[in-house]
């Protein structure tokens, strides 16, 4: 789960963090009254979408001369009237894809005077089974981009969960952002909180892009990007509140209702496929054999006809969908089943596109019966090769 910059600034607020004064705002009309609440001489006003890449963003609406999605302002008029012209425009960033996502929140926050952007975040790093800081001194900007380019930039120190954020750790990380004087004081707690935040609230990444050193010398945390794990959200069920689903995709939404794995893509071909490996395996051939997935499905190995029914619906109500692809290897999960919940899914909700079935594995022929006998139009498919080459072709064609 993914929170807007303004909730995760209040949560780290409480793990003490040096954060800017800000207000968030949901109406024009409140506007004026979130600025006076700020001292200025400089206010900014940050588009709240679940994207990063804000700044260099361009409003769909506005022309291409006009502000990004993270603006400067020197007065409270300036402030309304940047407010009047970002909520409700659609903000298309590297990070939302071309569609770009609308702008429904703002957030006005009290200026900083900037002396250097630094880059700061924190994530599980499988490679050594712990939480680790990833840092550099080139901040603000595009990170990927930096890991390209300079990757010599970019120091990782990763933490020993039984002794957390040591004053070893912290000396590595305030020479790698080159931190001295009232900047290396405040890290002394500054990067212990973040930890204790990211362990605390079982979170999978903390980014700060950028920490700041102040003019004044002083740290402080002027963007920050939250997820959750899913998998402990039964353990914080203080953070709910925090859920925009405006935000989320529709077709996920539903997904996780039934219970199926699901991640929406910007393909064409619809998968719905048991097992997560398997999934993956599928989406890679057929970009083998040049097209692009719409989803990422995982049926799970228990699935019932009502599982893959509810799934073949989400496939089937994505207006980008040109073809499915359905991939079962049937173990846990009988071919049969899997075959009875197309049919009745197919007889629900019709269908307009291309479908290729390979089924394998336990009553494969049983499945393959009830498919040859729907009457639907069914193309079959023997092996996965087999299937992508199918359901590729018959999409371009
Ligand atoms: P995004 O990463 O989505 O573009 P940021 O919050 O990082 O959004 O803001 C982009 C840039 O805007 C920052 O790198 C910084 O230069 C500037 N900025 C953001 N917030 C403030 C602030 N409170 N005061 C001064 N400058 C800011
Ligand atoms: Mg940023």
């Amino acid at each position: 789960m993914n929170i807007h910059e303004y909730q995760a600034k209040q949560l780290l607020k409480g793990y003490g963090l040096p954060v800017a004064a800000g207000v968030p705002v949901l109406k024009a009309e409140d506007a004026e009254a979130a600025a006076r609440q700020l001292p200025g001489p400089l206010w900014v006003v940050k588009s709240q979408i679940h994207a990063g890449g804000r700044g260099k963003g361009r409003f769909k609406e506005l022309g291409a001369d006009a502000k990004g999605g993270v603006r400067l302002a020197k007065s409270v008029d300036e402030v309304i009237a940047n407010v009047g012209e970002m909520l409700g425009n659609t903000l298309v960033t590297k990070q939302t894809g071309p569609a770009g996502k609308q702008v429904n929140r703002l957030y006005i926050e009290d200026g900083a005077d900037i002396a250097r952007e630094l880059y700061l975040s924190i994530l599980v790093d499988r490679s050594v089974g712990r939480v680790a800081f990833v840092v550099s001194t080139e901040g603000g900007m595009d990170i990927e981009q930096v890991a390209h380019d300079t990757p010599e930039k970019i120091v990782t120190v990763a933490i020993d969960p039984d002794k957390g954020v040591t004053g070893r750790e912290i000396g590595v990380l305030n020479s790698a952002l080159k931190l001295e004087g009232d900047a290396a004081r405040d890290s002394v707690s500054l990067f212990p909180a973040l930890y204790k935040a990211f362990v605390e609230k079982d979170m999978s990444l903390l980014e700060v892009n950028p920490l700041i050193v102040m003019k004044d010398g002083r740290l402080r945390v002027l963007d920050a990007k939250v997820s959750f794990d899913n998998n402990a959200s039964f353990r914080h069920p203080e953070l709910e509140e925090l859920r925009d689903i405006t935000e989320e995709d529709d077709k996920e939404i539903e997904a996780s209702k039934h219970d199926l794995a699901y991640v929406a893509l910007d393909g064409n071909i619809g998968c719905m496929v048991n097992g997560a490996g398997l999934a993956m395996a599928t989406m890679d051939i057929i970009k083998l054999y040049g097209a692009e997935p719409a989803n990422f499905l995982d049926v799970g190995g228990g699935a019932n006809k009502e599982k893959v029914t509810a799934a073949f619906k989400i496939i089937t109500a994505d207006p980008a969908v040109e073809g499915i692809l359905v991939n079962i290897f049937g173990g846990i999960m009988k071919c049969d089943v899997i075959a009875e919940g197309v049919v009745a899914a197919v007889k629900e909700v019709g269908l307009k596109v291309p479908l290729v079935v390979r089924l394998e594995g336990t009553n494969v022929e049983f499945g393959k019966k009830i498919l040859r006998e729907s009457g639907l139009n069914v193309i079959p498919a023997d092996d996965l090769d087999d299937a992508a080459k199918k359901i590729v072709s018959a999409v371009k064609n």
